[in-house]
């Protein structure tokens, strides 16, 4: 399989002062794409240290992406480094590069200067991808097979992201054409309520007695549940889609209507599903998460036709005034309890006349009560068949628990609806 480093060059990035987003996009691209990468490194802008780890890098791979270092400025210096290390005997003017470059000063109202000019000017070794989003063009430098030992082609991208980003697929068509990728076949599916590593044990056999060329992955998401992956390298698209439908087939005894849906998908996407085209309704009634289930519920497309507000009923005098819950109830079992969801949820579906009510009360921290442990939070659920409510306990920072506590709710009214069609 071919093999890919990803390196940024910049004191910046080590420094602290920038995130590097850019190795992530490159690799989520590379890796979609059929190529593995097999490291990343982040290096500062200084002339040996460039030329060592590069050379390290395509001794050990087929493709070493870099970016980074190639504006005009004066601590700008790959360029002189990838000259030395690709052995250039000089520079040469890419036309095609000089004219975006006159392109994008004039369209910024600005003279070329010398040093705008010598960004278009490249080591005699390389090829040039021109970069249409900027002055700085993609270097590529192919290395033949006695230099490192296998073919080696290093792809220098300038460090902007939507410069990189946007240079990329122009990348990816390079790497295509000149290395024998296999097509990578991927399909997932969404599963709710669960933590990663509770859902991997329930699993485990599934996991073990998968075909020896199918590849798994588990991608957490707070908002989202997990999203479960399965790949596999080279073969007939229709075909191996069918064998991956098959083995997550085997999962729907296991997990049942945990498993929320058959494509990357949301939460909310699969609650709206539910709804659409039934008449039926949904309010809620939001304590610790602050409109946050709004939020997520109306971030679907249409969620006009059966989502008909929230009341954000943080104060207790809200709750006891808008929703109707009992003071006596809120003084015998304490503000985040299982008969204040309860009410919440049978409150606001009264108010609103939905069909179903879910609402939320909980310590998204960091401080607890006296009753609860941080990270709690009760979920109350409301419907033509009767109120419930149930509890989680998430122990993650403030923002994070706020999330959980959404999804959760959203996850559990999904539940709740789902049992009411089934009976
Ligand atoms: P320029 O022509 O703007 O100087 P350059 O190719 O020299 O581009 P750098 O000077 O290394 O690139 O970076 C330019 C800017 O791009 C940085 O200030 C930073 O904001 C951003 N940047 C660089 N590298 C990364 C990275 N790996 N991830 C995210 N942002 C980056
Ligand atoms: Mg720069």
């Amino acid at each position: 399989m071919t093999q890919a480093s990803i390196c940024t060059i910049g004191d910046e990035i080590l420094i602290g002062q920038i995130l590097d987003t850019n190795s992530s996009v490159i690799a989520r691209t590379l890796e979609e794409n059929g190529v593995m990468v097999t490291r990343m490194l982040s290096i500062g802008d200084d002339h040996d240290t460039i030329i060592d780890n590069l050379r390290n890098e395509l001794e050990h791979n087929q493709i070493v992406i870099s970016t980074g270092g190639l504006g005009p400025t004066k601590d700008d210096i790959t360029k002189a480094a990838l000259a030395e290390l690709s052995g250039s005997k000089g520079y040469v003017m890419n036309e095609p590069q000089l004219e975006i470059v006159h392109r994008i000063l004039k369209a910024r109202g600005l003279d070329v200067l010398d040093i705008n000019r010598a960004q278009a000017l490249v080591p005699d070794t390389c090829e040039v991808i021109p970069n249409q989003k900027g002055t700085a063009p993609v270097m590529v430098f192919r290395f033949p097979e006695e230099r490192f030992g296998h073919p080696a082609t290093l792809y220098s991208l300038p460090g902007v992201p939507f410069e990189a980003i946007g240079a990329l697929p122009d990348v990816v068509s390079d790497i295509k054409s000149h290395n024998p990728l296999s097509d990578i076949f991927h399909k997932c599916i969404m599963v709710s309520g669960m933590a990663e590593s509770a859902l991997s044990k329930k699993i485990e056999d599934w996991e073990d007695n998968l075909p020896s060329d199918m590849h798994l992955a588990y991608l957490p998401n707070q908002l989202t549940g997990v999203r479960l992956r399965l790949s596999i390298y080279g073969g007939n698209r229709e075909e191996e889609e069918k064998r991956i439908d098959e083995e997550f087939a085997k999962l729907r005894p296991i997990l049942g209507d945990m498993i929320y849906s058959y494509q990357d998908d949301t939460l909310q996407n699969a609650l709206g599903s539910l709804f659409r085209g039934t008449g039926m309704t949904i309010s809620a009634a939001e304590s610790c998460t602050g409109g946050m289930i709004a939020s997520l519920i109306t971030s679907v497309p249409g969620a006009s036709e059966y989502f008909l507000g929230s009341v954000t009923s943080y104060a207790i005098a809200v709750k006891q005034r808008v929703l109707d819950v009992h003071p006596d109830d809120i003084i015998s079992y304490g503000v985040v309890s299982s008969e204040v969801a309860a009410a919440m949820a049978d409150g606001v579906r009264k108010l609103t006349g939905s069909t179903y009510a879910v609402a939320t009360t909980g310590l998204a921290g960091p401080g607890g009560d006296d009753r609860n442990p941080v990270g709690t939070v009760w979920i109350g659920l409301s419907g033509p068949n009767g109120t419930t409510t149930l509890t989680k306990v998430f122990k993650n920072d403030r923002k994070t628990n706020i999330e959980r506590f959404s999804s959760a709710a959203i996850d559990a009214l999904r539940l709740f609806v789902l049992n009411d069609l089934k009976h």
